[in-house]
């Protein structure tokens, strides 16, 4: 069956391999993996214990390196060749990748890198111990290539498995995003602008276990068709890392306007706030999401005091979880770039809170005077019928 394949290691978090959840957080995981590679037909899952090998044909092993980057989880990835059980065999792939290795390094820096040989071996059938299978493999490399062992600070690191199943070999551990497995914890709704915010919640939230579907309050005309398509763009980057994501669109205008037409305009921005909220709680109790996300952060913006934070929440009947909250603007900056949705959130567009608003919005406004301004309305009525009418789209 193994011709010597090409495969990747993955590597996962011992810790939640503890305890009860471990078979669930395993298989769980070993679902993902599978989907991420889903569309690479010829790759194959193999569960081994505490990794999984994902066997490839050699043009795809890039591309399949990229799509096991997104499985939240994942700790470590090795991309790694599958050997016959048999001390030659070992020590033959062990130079060839430590030569591949240094040559990489050589490139990069223009120094000759030091290595070691690391062996782990759980199948006790093999007739050598893994202190001498380093040995012997670290004499082979070090003839064919005269690079220094340095055991203590290695520039190249050789890894050696030998499991009961199969025996591989690595020179390469490539970090993983870590986190739990999409799935494990449960279903959550994010709230998504367009804004740089809101997509690094939901990551977040994805990186925590949670699958996501999303909810974006559009204000057409007010605010364009150009600023939903860029909600779906933002979509498309955090999509990859689940499979999927199914994204409510709600038709905010009509709303809107019979708040702001029958309340006081400094406290427009809370009743909008608190209609989300209510809103997007009522399609996640149909959609079985137990909580909601947003990008919101203390002291940012008039919206987002404490008070008024206070006063926006107490119309959600589930937890309002807020990711961000305490980071630097640079510190979700820095994040956004790395999950690729900045260029696309910098884009100009326009944001349904500001329409018909004062210029000085309330930023401590009082729930006794926000509940008497929602009383002039059957709010609950109001978000049952924005969630009938939201447009639901699965963003790939
Ligand atoms: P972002 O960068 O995510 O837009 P922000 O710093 O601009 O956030 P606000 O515009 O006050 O802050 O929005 C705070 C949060 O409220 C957003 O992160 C998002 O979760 C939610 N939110 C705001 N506008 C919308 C909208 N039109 N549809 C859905 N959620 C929204
Ligand atoms: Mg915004």
């Amino acid at each position: 069956m193994f011709d010597n394949p090409r495969v990747i290691v993955l590597r996962f978090g011992e810790l939640f391999l503890k305890g009860g959840n471990r078979a669930f957080f395993e298989q769980r995981l070993q679902k993902n993996v599978k989907r991420a590679v889903a569309t690479l037909p010829e790759a194959k899952v193999h569960k081994l214990h505490a990794r999984v090998l994902v066997e490839v044909p050699e043009e795809l092993a890039e591309r399949a390196l990229e799509r096991l980057g997104l499985v939240f989880g994942v700790i470590s990835l090795s991309p790694a060749r599958v050997v016959p059980k048999e001390i030659d065999a070992l020590s033959a792939e062990a130079v060839r990748f430590a030569q591949e290795a240094a040559a990489k390094h050589v490139s990069a820096t223009g120094k000759r890198p030091t290595f070691k040989v690391e062996t782990k071996r759980s199948d006790k059938r093999f007739p050598m111990a893994s202190p001498e299978i380093s040995r012997l493999v670290g004499g082979h490399i070090h003839q064919a290539t005269e690079l220094p062992v340095d055991v203590h600070h290695p520039d190249i690191e050789v890894g050696i498995e030998i499991g009961p199943e199969r025996a591989f070999v690595y020179a390469e551990r490539i970090p993983g995003p870590g986190g739990l497995p999409v799935g494990v914890t449960g279903k959550v709704n994010l709230l998504i602008s367009g804004g740089i915010d809101s997509p690094c919640a939901g990551w977040l939230a994805m990186k925590r276990g949670c699958t996501l579907i999303a909810t974006y309050f559009h204000s057409f005309p007010y605010t364009g068709d150009r600023t939903k398509e860029k909600v779906i763009e933002l979509l498309k980057w955090l999509a990859p890392w689940q499979g999927q994501i199914e994204l409510f669109v709600v038709h905010f205008t009509d709303v809107q306007k019979a708040l702001r037409e029958n309340g006081p305009a400094e406290l427009a921005v809370v009743l909008y706030r608190r209609m989300m909220i209510r809103t997007a709680a009522e399609i996640s109790r149909r959609e079985r999401a137990l909580a909601l996300v947003t990008g919101e952060n203390l002291g940012q913006v008039a919206s987002q005091t404490l008070e008024n934070l206070a006063v926006i929440e107490e119309a959600a009947k589930i937890p309002v979880f807020r990711p961000l909250l305490t980071n630097d603007k640079l510190e979700t900056i820095a994040l956004a770039k790395r999950i690729h949705t900045y260029e696309t959130s910098i884009q100009p567009y326009e944001d349904c809170c500001s329409l018909f608003v004062p210029e000085h919005p309330a930023t401590k406004a009082r729930l006794e005077d926000v509940l008497r301004a929602e009383a002039r309305h059957d709010v609950a009525a109001m978000a049952a019928m924005l969630a009938d009418n939201a447009e639901r789209i699965v963003v790939r």
